[in-house]
């Protein structure tokens, strides 16, 4: 097996044009389990490791850029205040020593319906920066990324170069369901993200589908008949009625994790739970602003 070492982003599409077999390999935490397993036997590992610029994070305008090689360790420790929703997520995943070598670029890399950064890049209106030697920069949205199980809109010859994420404008959290509290891959999970200035609500469900999914009519409801400016607790009525949703917008199946229909009712009351605890982070946030 050919190893193909680039230490530029330059030098890396170069191989990825020259190489189109060659498998990239970011912190190898999924790659790793892969060719142990014999699930895959690429003629050639694109090993992007030494590129530096690759495990950067960088403001950029309202937005964080994260470059494909950070680590989830890192996007605890640095990004916490600023992108709660996908710190959260990156706690949740696997061990200290997963989370120190893998990253959201491979989570994104490898597409799997059951990642955890894919709900909070959801709600949160995050965007792929993909990039080719042949044409350069592509855009795309979070919502347009994810293909199928485990495919993705990247083309044979795109590397993930960063994925852009709106800095926090409200309250966000995540929540997973696990057989146990950790190194577990999701039975479902869901991400909820308030926008108060915009009256905007972004959502993200993991594991309870073919791909993460987004649930667009919970996600109007919410921007309708959310009380933004009453600054009182959440109504029952229309936090039911977001789980229901929520619930609604899965295509869950059954499988050695769970049942499609205990995942639908629990992602109903992951729903419930998240928008619960960001609504009263809102209006504590509006309490101190007026007094
Ligand atoms: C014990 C264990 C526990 C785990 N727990 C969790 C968990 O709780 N939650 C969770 O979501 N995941 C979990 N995982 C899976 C894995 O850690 C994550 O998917 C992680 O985000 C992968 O990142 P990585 O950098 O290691 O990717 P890699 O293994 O290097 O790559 C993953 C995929 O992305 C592709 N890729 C990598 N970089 C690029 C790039 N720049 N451009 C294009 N394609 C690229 C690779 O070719 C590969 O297909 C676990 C894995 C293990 C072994």
């Amino acid at each position: 097996m050919e190893f193909l070492r680039p230490t530029t982003w330059d030098d890396a599409l170069a191989a990825r044009a020259a190489h189109p077999g060659a498998l990239p390999l970011q912190g190898g935490t999924d790659v790793m389990v892969e060719l142990n397993f014999d699930v895959r036997r690429p003629a050639a590992l694109l090993d992007l490791t030494r590129v530096a610029e690759l495990r950067r994070w960088d403001a950029d305008g309202d937005a964080v850029r994260i470059g494909a090689g950070v680590p989830y360790a890192r996007i605890i420790a640095e990004l916490g205040g600023r992108l709660p929703g996908l710190a959260q997520a990156a706690r949740t995943v696997g061990s200290p020593q997963i989370r120190n070598r893998g990253t959201v670029g491979g989570n994104l890399g490898a597409a799997s319906p059951a990642g955890d950064s894919h709900p909070p890049l959801l709600a949160s209106g995050a965007t792929v920066e993909a990039e080719s030697a042949a044409r350069g920069v592509r855009e795309i949205p979070a919502g347009e990324f994810y293909t199928g199980p485990k495919r993705s809109a990247l083309e044979p010859d795109e590397l993930i170069r960063a994925v852009r994420v709106p800095a926090a404008p409200g309250p966000q959290y995540f929540a997973k369901i696990g057989t146990r509290n950790a190194m577990v891959i999701a039975v479902c999970s869901f991400a909820v993200a308030l926008d108060p200035a915009r009256r905007r609500a972004g959502t993200g469900i993991g594991s309870a589908g073919p791909t993460p999914l987004r649930a667009r009519e919970a996600e109007d409801f919410l921007a309708a008949h959310l009380d933004w400016d009453g600054g009182g607790p959440l109504d029952d009525v229309v936090a039911r009625k977001f789980g229901a949703l929520v619930a609604g917008a899965a295509s869950p199946i059954d499988d050695v994790r769970g049942t499609a229909a205990y995942r639908t009712h629990a992602l109903g009351v992951l729903a419930r739970r998240t928008l619960g605890w960001a609504w009263s982070e809102h209006i504590g946030q509006t309490r101190r602003e007026a007094s």
